[in-house]
């Protein structure tokens, strides 16, 4: 295989890869990264065709320029990887190893004469960026876990490795040169590298641009925006999942914000908005490992937490009612503060059925408002028994009794 033809094919890759980036940059706006990688890909272009030129076109275009133009190829990828880990691309760093590469170029005499000096400098710079490239990622993976971090660590990583290699092969056995044309047992071996690199990058661009957009859906879908509890969905699924499980314990919380309308009569939609992310931020800080934590709608939310006694899970409950009632969230100057009503239910009470375990903390949380809010209310079948003699209207626990079903009554008729 000649080194001509390797780079033939490396110009091909650098295009198709090239107008398919920018093509899925024009498409995809938000992720700013594919036009830097795109940008990278056309210099690639540019390099291979310049570099190409070599027994044609004077030294200083074909090796000065074209080898610019290599190393800018890199840094634009860094630049890349910078961008799409959410820092602004710095021009320093841009510009750096391909005004060093100039620099010498342009001020050393030796520079052009002798090629192992141009490969140790070269290729230093390249294995700086690659270096750079493989921060930047395992940064990434360390806050974003998309799986192609790893392989960009990987890929980048061995390239570095090669790139040193390279400097040791260029010393060890020195290339000649003659009319443009380079002599070296080791040429072919890490022009094919470099092609491999190529193909490489286009897979790991193209990945890490999906993985980001399907991580974005999901947390759409799972992730409410404002509180940063799950979505009712997630919730739901979460908690059924739990019980599902067979857990003999769990115990199902239903918190509303008391007068929450006044909040927003007050403080305006803003000012509600506010204690909606500020109470979700509280309950997310005090979370412990295995409880699921949603926004049912609005400004109810519920909380499953499995495995604990109707004690344990009360004290929890208990410590954030008084948590958020000693609150004070500043809005615009002004100390706004709020307290949550909670009703609170145990599938030992209200049995394996999420429907049901849902109804009972309903009622319980009916309850917690009608005798004043700011507490916490257990689910219980006297609760119920007294429910239904004390208050023949059709009321809040009148429709969440109809959601329980006949089964799940009697069970617990059979328990209590
Ligand atoms: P109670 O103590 O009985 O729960 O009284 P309340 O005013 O909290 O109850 P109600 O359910 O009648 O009112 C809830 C209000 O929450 C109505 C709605 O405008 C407001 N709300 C629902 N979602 C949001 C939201 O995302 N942001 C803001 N700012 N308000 C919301
Ligand atoms: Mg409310
Ligand atoms: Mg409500």
């Amino acid at each position: 295989m000649s080194v001509p033809t390797i780079f033939i094919c490396t110009a091909i890759t650098f295009l198709m890869v090239a107008v398919a980036l920018t093509l899925l940059s024009a498409h995809d706006r938000k992720e700013k990264a594919t036009r830097w990688w795109a940008a990278a890909m056309w210099m690639g272009v540019l390099a291979v065709s310049v570099a190409a030129t070599r027994t044609v076109a004077p030294a200083w275009f074909a090796i000065g320029i074209g080898n610019s133009f290599v190393i800018m190829t890199m840094s634009l990828v860094s630049a890349g990887f910078a961008v799409f880990s959410g820092d602004r691309p710095k021009l320093l760093p841009l510009f750096a190893g391909a005004l060093i590469w100039t620099g010498c170029y342009a001020g050393l005499e030796v520079f052009r004469e002798e090629i192992t000096y141009r490969i140790v400098v070269l290729t230093s710079i390249m294995a700086t960026y690659s270096v750079t490239i493989v921060h930047t990622a395992w940064r990434g993976w360390q806050t974003e876990r998309l799986p192609t971090f790893v392989a960009t660590v990987v890929v980048y990583g061995a390239h570095g490795v090669v790139y040193v290699a390279r400097i040791v092969a260029g010393v060890l056995y020195p290339a000649t040169e003659a009319d443009g044309h380079i002599q070296a047992p080791w040429l072919v071996a890490f022009a094919l590298e470099g092609f491999a690199l190529t193909v490489l990058s286009a897979f790991v661009f193209t990945m890490l641009i999906k993985e980001r957009a399907e991580r974005r859906y999901r947390l759409a879908a799972e992730i409410d925006g404002l509180t940063s509890a799950a979505t009712r969905r997630f919730f739901v699924s979460e908690t059924r999942d739990l019980m599902a499980r067979k857990q003999p314990k769990g115990v199902l919380a239903v918190i509303d914000l008391d007068h929450f309308k006044s909040i927003n009569d007050s403080f305006g939609h803003m000012g509600g908005d506010r204690v909606l992310q500020t109470f979700g931020a509280f309950v997310t800080q005090r979370l412990e490992p295995g409880m699921v934590f949603g926004r049912l709608g609005g400004e109810e939310f519920g909380i499953f937490v499995p495995d604990v006694t109707d004690r344990q899970a009360g004290e929890f409950f208990e410590s954030i009612r008084a948590g958020v009632e000693a609150m004070e969230i500043p809005f615009m100057g002004n100390p706004v503060r709020i307290t949550i009503s909670v009703g609170v239910a145990s599938i030992r009470d209200a049995g394996q059925d999420f429907d049901h375990l849902m109804a009972a903390a309903d009622s319980a949380l009916y309850i917690a408002k009608d005798e004043g809010r700011n507490r916490l209310r257990f689910f219980s079948l006297a609760m119920r028994m007294h429910r239904i003699i004390e208050d023949g209207q059709e009321s809040r626990v009148g429709l969440a009794e109809s959601r329980l079903s006949r089964t799940g009554v009697r069970m617990q008729v059979k328990r209590a």
